[in-house]
């Protein structure tokens, strides 16, 4: 018998970053399952994170998005850690520094680092992320990924913090990786990587077929 054409369940991305969105679309592209962001299921949630947790913004922004659509939602909360500033810009990451104009972000943090040594530049960048099911459970899964402050920014690609995140081992910043290279390693990647057991299975539920994990 035709099963009839096969509809994808929906997974909600729950944010409204453009960079975010463009990445877990690439990350996401072998679920079967339909990615859609708030725009497109007519929502405008109005989330306010907390500064304690990542993991706890995480679930905020999920719960929100979950409460306005009933969808299988994603959200996550991240941000850029530098030990030489006390863990700065971390949790407050998108709101950091006054400015949303992230070429003046990263000017600061290289002047507040102007006398930092390279062994001490060391950072990092944390993604949590947060699942909540149709009926309202919640799963949470995280990646993170270590680097050094740049002497310098360098690069376009990527979004935020991305031209003065240093990678010695390929000797460039995040923002002169390719996309492609960049989903391999990034802290969302790794979260990801994580989550994707546990959201083919919830996707194989919705979609009413058996999973194979
Ligand atoms: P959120 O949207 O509240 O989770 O804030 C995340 C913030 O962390 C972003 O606005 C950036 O400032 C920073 N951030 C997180 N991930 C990345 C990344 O992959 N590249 C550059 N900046 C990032």
């Amino acid at each position: 018998m035709d099963p009839g054409p096969l509809t994808l369940p929906i997974l909600l991305l729950g944010t409204t970053s453009g960079g975010k969105i463009r990445e877990f679309r690439q990350l996401l592209a072998d679920l079967p399952a339909r990615l859609v962001t708030p725009p497109e299921l007519g929502i405008d949630v109005d989330v306010l994170e907390g500064e304690r947790s990542f993991a706890e913004n995480a679930a905020i922004k999920a719960r929100a998005f979950h409460a306005a659509s009933g969808a299988l939602t994603l959200a996550e909360d991240s941000g850029f850690v530098v030990h030489a500033l006390g863990g700065e810009p971390g949790v407050r990451s998108a709101r950091w520094g006054e400015t949303d104009d992230y070429g003046a972000k990263n000017r600061l943090i290289l002047e507040r680092m102007a006398d930092v040594p390279p062994p001490e530049r060391t950072c990092r960048y944390v993604a949590h992320l947060a699942i909540v099911e149709p009926d309202g459970r919640v799963h949470r899964r995280c990646g993170s990924l270590a680097g050094y402050v740049a002497a310098e920014p360098a690069g376009s690609g990527g979004f935020g913090y991305d031209p003065i995140f240093w990678l010695p081992e390929y000797g460039r910043t995040l923002a002169q990786l390719d996309p492609n290279e960049k989903n391999q390693i990034s802290h969302r990647a790794r979260a990801v990587r994580d989550a994707m057991p546990l959201l083919r299975a919830l996707v194989a539920r919705l979609a009413g077929r058996p999973t194979s994990s």
